[in-house]
């Protein structure tokens, strides 16, 4: 492609409203814009890389002997109302109602559609396996889209669901989902990591999450560099610690503390570390309220106690005004003792001895309380978050901590479905029974963004080959120069008759400028024809290198066109 013939809007301004470095790069290089909040539009750049992830993707579940299929954004109410899940997505669907009335949803995920069209369609049991899988636009009022594409309100998604006839079935699919993601994620050049996910309340067997390391992931993985145990914040299970605690046989003791209300305050006052306070937090768990604690140098992870309690909503804090009515005392001095409320504690408070707790009367605390003696939580369960130094739960090595960008994820749903939609078959004996599924999505935009996090400089992108929008960039210096647009002409014909996605920067911009949109729209091997053509010379600089070196003409062509082709 001639960059004179291409809609490459660069940007020299950095856009305020982009936080981190993908969502940054991929405006000024115009890959996308922002439309409304969490909604874009590709241009062609952006299109064009969108296009190679998919095709990676499509390769390898293609490979992997899934059948791809197509269905409808636009989605009739029904299927979601016998499921469950009309109510359970919440604000997060996005409704409407057609002519009629008729209540109508753009697909936030398609497990209901899916199984739905296997209850249709599929006539004997000798057709499963079946994996059936599709790349399609997908819609989700999240609360906070941020991120550009990362978490974005309309995006493409890679969504799978397999089909089997018993739970063996299942692992002999979701082993060749996981396969194929590993090839995928390789082939899309991210380096990734495989972690445990918590697989919900709702039950399903087994759940594992594909993340890319990065500052700006959004959720927490733990992982241990001396086995191979690894997994999100949600599931990570963590090992009580030893902690040094005030040694005796004490009574619990009212002490006044004025103006003290947090952790740091508390230390201060007490001059105590902070491991030897315990902190209550009030809870509202759907209808009912519950108190979790948790040692003061610790956080509660609220998914766990979610999955612990089994509550359909998230968890919310309680409100100011609850928290006084049930703890008798303003927020800041919640304890256990008394609370007429359920108490879940963390296995760590189990360990503490003659430790700090809010006294629940505004201005005091407790100090030497023990638990089993001054209260008794209903619960002792894992309910906090792994932090990085805890002990490995499989061998005991300290444990490592990092965000993650979930670009994928794998579950093996089981009969969660085919139950709530009725998806049985009859077996060789004319037996009815429930068919086993899994679920495998990636999130194939928010691909594009993470490959961005782990691969760009201060000067732009540095995609991998494999999706780089063009591979190699043909630039003459002065475009006006015959003999340099000539040659470069012909480099960039050889490049194309080879199978080498190649631009032409047949623009009569300045060198620098036309080095500077290079850079930044990051393409991975740069020809440059200059003042040393006369001489059959051209400066060759792969993007992930500082310096140019000067090859003849035709061994530059045929680095670029090795280089590219070991990389696809
Ligand atoms: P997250 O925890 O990030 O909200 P999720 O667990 O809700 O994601 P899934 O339902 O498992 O997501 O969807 C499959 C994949 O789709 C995710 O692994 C992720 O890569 C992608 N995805 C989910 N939500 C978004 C979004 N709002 N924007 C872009 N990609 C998304
Ligand atoms: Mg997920």
């Amino acid at each position: 492609m001639r960059i004179s013939n291409l809609l490459i809007p660069t940007l020299r301004e950095i856009p305020a409203e982009a936080e981190i470095p993908s969502h940054r790069l991929m405006l000024r290089a115009g890959f996308i814009r922002k439309l409304a909040a969490g909604i874009y539009s590709y241009l062609p750049l952006g299109l064009k890389t969108l296009k190679k992830v998919e095709n990676i993707i499509r390769e390898e579940m293609d490979r992997a002997g899934a059948q791809e299929l197509l269905m409808s954004a636009l989605l009739p109410a029904e299927a979601y109302q016998v499921s469950g899940r009309w109510d359970v997505f919440g604000p997060a669907m996005f409704r409407l109602k057609d002519r009629w009335g008729r209540d109508f949803c753009l697909g936030p995920t398609h497990e209901e559609l899916f199984t739905q069209t296997v209850i249709n369609e599929v006539r004997s049991y000798k057709e499963y396996p079946m994996t059936l899988y599709q790349i399609q636009t997908k819609y989700r009022d999240e609360a906070r889209p941020r991120f550009g594409v990362m978490r974005s309100r309309e995006f493409i998604m890679k969504d799978a669901y397999s089909f089997d006839r018993d739970s063996a079935g299942l692992d002999e699919s979701y082993k060749k989902m996981y396969d194929a993601y590993c090839r995928i994620f390789t082939r899309l050049g991210l380096d990734f990591t495989i972690v445990d996910a918590d697989s919900g309340a709702m039950g399903g067997s087994g759940s594992q999450e594909f993340m890319v390391k990065s500052p700006v992931g959004e959720d927490g993985i733990a992982y241990c560099n001396k086995c191979s145990y690894a997994a999100n914040y949600e599931k990570a299970v963590c090992m009580p610690s030893e902690k040094p605690f005030p040694e005796g046989d004490f009574d619990i003791e009212k002490v006044q503390t004025p103006n003290v209300h947090t952790i740091d305050e508390l230390v201060a006052f007490f001059n105590a570390k902070p491991h030897m306070f315990a902190k209550t937090i009030l809870y509202k768990a759907d209808d009912k309220y519950i108190a979790a604690m948790v040692r003061g140098d610790r956080e509660i992870n609220e998914v766990k106690l979610k999955n612990l309690i089994g509550c359909t909503d998230d968890l919310v804090l309680a409100e100011p005004h609850m928290v006084r009515e049930i703890t008798k005392a303003d927020v800041g001095f919640a304890g256990p003792v008394g609370l007429e409320i359920e108490v879940i504690a963390d296995l760590e408070v189990a360990q503490m001895k003659n430790f700090i707790i809010g006294a629940n009367e505004t201005g005091y605390h407790f100090k030497n309380a023990n638990i089993n003696k001054d209260f008794t939580p209903s619960r002792i369960a894992d309910i906090r978050t792994i932090e990085s130094g805890d002990a490995c739960p499989r061998c005991g090595a300290p444990i490592e901590t990092a965000q993650g960008i979930e670009v994928g994820h794998i579950f093996k749903l089981g009969t969660k479905y085919s139950d709530s939609l009725g998806l049985t078959y009859l077996d060789e004996n004319g037996k009815s029974q429930t068919v086993i599924m899994g679920c495998y999505g990636i999130g194939v935009t928010r691909c594009l963004a993470a490959a961005i996090e782990q691969n760009y400089d201060e000067n732009g992108i540095i995609w991998p080959v494999s999706i780089a929008p063009y591979h190699v960039i043909v630039m003459p210096v002065n475009a006006k120069e015959d003999a340099q647009m000539q040659a470069a002409e012909k480099i960039y014909e050889n490049l194309k008759a080879a199978g080498i996605d190649a631009l032409l920067d047949d623009r009569s911009e300045r060198p620098g400028v036309k080095f500077k949109d290079a850079d930044l729209i990051g393409i991975p091997v740069r020809i440059v024809v200059g003042k040393k053509i006369g001489d059959g010379i051209v400066e060759y600089k792969l993007r992930t290198e500082n310096v140019a070196v000067e090859k003849t003409i035709d061994r530059a062509v045929s680095d670029a066109i090795e280089f590219v082709k070991a990389r696809l």
